[in-house]
């Protein structure tokens, strides 16, 4: 959201000349980036059940366990209150937000039409080398049995069809959704299943024969399949707040 062009908030507008002063002027871009790394520790801490739904958020005790000022935790706090994963009230403290099941499913329903609306161009533009990437990609994924090799794969698989066909705006939101979820959250999709194999097939399918309907559809299914994983894992580690089975 920062850089958008959004009108800054007086509070973010303090924090900014503070920085200013105290970095002379040099570190503004340093303290933006530790901010979104604070964003991504709190996010973990969320999504791994280390903050719980309806906690207050121990700002004083993330700023030293990662060894920085209250500053960046404070901006963090207003970025997730953003993301609708904490809210903040005046003048008791910032709590967590109990996640249900449909702000995952709904988060994967979202990533999945913005995948799709990639993938339907992609099939008109995409290049001779860049299908034959994608081949070999599949395959070196049907290959290896390494977990952390297979998401790179997928990763740079999915990532070729989205700079095809993405626009920079749509790449833009494409950054901001894989961002919303922590990586050890939506890695849990194991990338050796079969079914998703199957997709990428038909995927490469779909885009051969320049279908981008067809494409359009299986990017949004492929991304229904990784919203169960993810919520069936938050499920088990008890994560959601509506889990009521
Ligand atoms: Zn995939």
């Amino acid at each position: 959201m920062e850089g958008l062009g959004d009108a800054p908030s007086p509070r973010r507008e303090r924090s900014a000349s503070t920085g200013r002063s105290r970095d002379g002027g040099s570190g503004r871009v340093a303290r933006r980036n530790l901010s979104g790394e604070v964003v991504d520790r709190i996010r973990a801490l969320i999504f791994d059940g280390t903050l719980k739904a309806g906690q207050r958020v121990p700002q004083d005790t993330i700023a030293r366990d990662l060894g920085v000022s209250r500053l960046p935790v404070r901006e963090a706090l207003i970025s997730l209150e953003a993301e609708g994963l904490v809210v903040s009230e005046p003048h008791r403290g910032t709590y967590v937000v109990p996640i249900l099941q449909e702000d995952i499913a709904d988060h994967y329903r979202v990533y999945g039409m913005a995948q799709g609306l990639a993938a339907r161009r992609a099939a008109t533009r995409i290049t001779e080398p860049t299908m034959a990437r994608l081949k070999q990609l599949h395959e070196l994924m049907r290959k290896t049995e390494d977990e952390s090799e297979l998401h790179s794969l997928n990763w740079e698989f999915h990532a070729l069809i989205n700079q095809t066909g993405g626009s920079r705006r749509l790449l833009s939101v494409l950054r901001q959704l894989a961002r919303n979820l922590p990586r050890e959250v939506y890695e849990v999709a194991p990338g050796a299943d079969p079914e998703a194999s199957r997709d990428h097939q038909e995927l490469i399918e779909a885009l051969e024969a320049a279908d981008g309907a067809r494409a359009d559809t299986l990017s949004r299914q492929h991304m229904a399949r990784e919203a169960d994983y993810v919520i069936a894992k938050l499920k088990r580690d008890g994560i959601l707040a509506d889990d009521l089975d």
